[in-house]
């Protein structure tokens, strides 16, 4: 039975790395019918904030994630917040302590830097020297004394590890490059080090899927996890996989701090889930060579962990957006229209919610649907039906309106007044109007569009005409004319 897990800290915004990381954990899930297991890595008190905690949670909603145990819905190995498992850790360090996988370590911090400095102008690695591996009671009482710290530190094998990364193949870490590592604070509080790989043994995670700049630490891990299993905390090691790194600008890791990281952004420009999860997944994995856009249900039936390819994934906003714009196409037009709805209300609309025109909106959906990249191109694209007069865009205007333009427009108008009202009539309105002035349609419908919505480019101009009304349209005319 697989049981995997997505652990983010609460620190910051979300980013798109760790969506990333849930999506895949989802997706191996799903595909296994196996469990996601939501946990929350809340030990850090000076850094994790519950604003982050119900930012993280909203995240996860929105993009669609469902889980099987974690917060707010619980399960066997609740509480699924470590700063409600502390009890646990304290437990499981003692039980390490006593049987000799760990050690008190009394060294200062300034011991630490001289010998670690010592080392590295020798050319020996650089790590702890296990100088606190062997301390006797009355060394030991003697440290006490002198009122010294101690942190507990974990005794690393004095062999090399191997293991089998699901992503990259066999690896092997030798002890000189993994020494003895701190667990728990001098304060008490215990480490990442010690409660990640302490829950992943009591909540039975099968397989580890994350991101690799946590590769590293996977030797600490494994070693911590067979002390575990010889003190009878943990059952079995679980499988890794470490998933590739995603590069951002100028071939630079994409970093937290990066504002294209931002979950955020793309949620407020109106990605669409789909549409970012489509994109992500691409991020190390593809369904096939020929099909980029796909479902998530597409996703997880043929998801399989083994095809993630180690390689460093470029994030490419261009390409993002490419596959967002295809989902918005996918969509029916009902959808459509409502996924639209928070960019034609208030506060990303700059009109009345009274000037709200429902019909005039569901007639212009299906235009705006195959033309939009993101959902909040839409208020800029329709206001011209809801505000009391057309956005004032100088460029446009001065783009658009040159000599002659007036002459045009009120040859237009004299047409569009007895023009039947529909977008064939209004065209040939429009096209007889340039005619007369030797002007071709792409010239003449330039100042008309304009006058009537403000900016040079927008939805099919006749169609939009049709939708505002002739009554409208004469007097935006009549207001570019005066
Ligand atoms: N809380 C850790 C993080 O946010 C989890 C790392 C892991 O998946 O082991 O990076």
């Amino acid at each position: 039975n697989v049981r995997v897990r997505f652990c983010p800290s609460p620190t910051g915004n979300p980013h798109v790395g760790l969506v990333r990381t849930a999506l895949f954990n989802w997706a191996f899930a799903r595909h296994h019918g196996g469990t996601l297991v939501f946990r929350i890595e809340d030990t850090d008190a000076a850094r994790d904030s519950e604003e982050s905690y119900q930012q993280l949670l909203d995240s996860m909603r929105w993009l669609g994630f469902d889980w099987d145990e974690g917060p707010e819905i619980g399960g066997p190995h609740a509480p699924y917040r470590q700063s409600q498992r502390m009890d646990i850790y304290k437990d499981v360090a003692q039980k390490l302590l006593d049987g000799g996988y760990a050690y008190r370590c009394y060294c200062t911090a300034e011991e630490l830097d001289e010998r670690r400095e010592a080392a590295r102008a020798a050319g020996r690695p650089s790590g702890y020297d296990g100088k606190c591996r062997v301390v006797t009671p009355e060394q030991q009482a003697a440290y006490e004394a002198e009122g010294r710290a101690s942190i507990v530190r974990f005794r690393m094998p004095d062999e090399a590890i191997t293991f089998t990364d699901i992503v990259r193949g066999e690896l092997t870490f030798t002890p000189e490059n993994v020494p003895d590592y701190g667990i728990v604070r001098a304060n008490g509080a215990p480490l990442y080090t010690l409660v990640n790989p302490v829950d992943d043994a009591l909540m039975e995670i099968t397989h580890v899927l994350r991101g690799e700049d946590l590769l590293s630490s996977t030797p600490r891990q494994i070693a911590l996890y067979k002390a575990l299993i010889e003190l009878g905390v943990a059952k079995a090691v679980p499988e890794f996989g470490h998933l590739p790194y995603v590069m951002g600008e100028g071939n630079k890791k994409l970093s937290k701090r990066d504002p294209q990281a931002s979950l955020n952004l793309y949620r407020e420009r109106g990605f669409l889930p789909a549409g970012l999860l489509n994109y992500l997944s691409l991020l190390g994995w593809s369904l096939s060579a020929d099909q980029d856009i796909f479902s998530m249900d597409e996703m997880v039936a043929a998801f399989d962990i083994k095809d993630v390819n180690a390689n460093p994934a470029r994030f490419d906003l261009k390409k993002a957006e490419a596959i967002n714009a295809d989902h918005i196409r996918r969509l029916d037009v009902k959808a459509f229209a409502e996924a639209c709805e928070p960019w034609l209300t208030a506060p990303h609309a700059p009109w009345a919610p009274e000037a709200f025109d429902r019909a005039a909106w569901e007639a212009i959906a299906p235009h705006a649907q195959t033309r939009l990249t993101v959902l909040s191109d839409i208020t800029a694209n329709v206001d011209f039906l809801f505000l009391e007069e057309p956005a004032e865009d100088e460029a446009s205007w001065a783009k658009a309106m040159k000599e002659g333009s007036d002459a045009l427009l009120r040859t237009a108008r004299a047409k569009l007044a007895d023009a039947e009202w529909n977008a064939d009539a209004i065209k040939a309105a429009v096209v007889a109007a340039g005619e007369e002035h030797g002007l071709k349609l792409g010239k003449a419908q330039a100042p008309v569009r304009v006058a009537v919505t403000g900016r040079t480019v927008g939805l099919p101009l006749f169609e939009s005409l049709e939708i505002l009304g002739r009554e409208r349209t004469l007097a935006r005319v009549d207001a570019a004319l005066a």
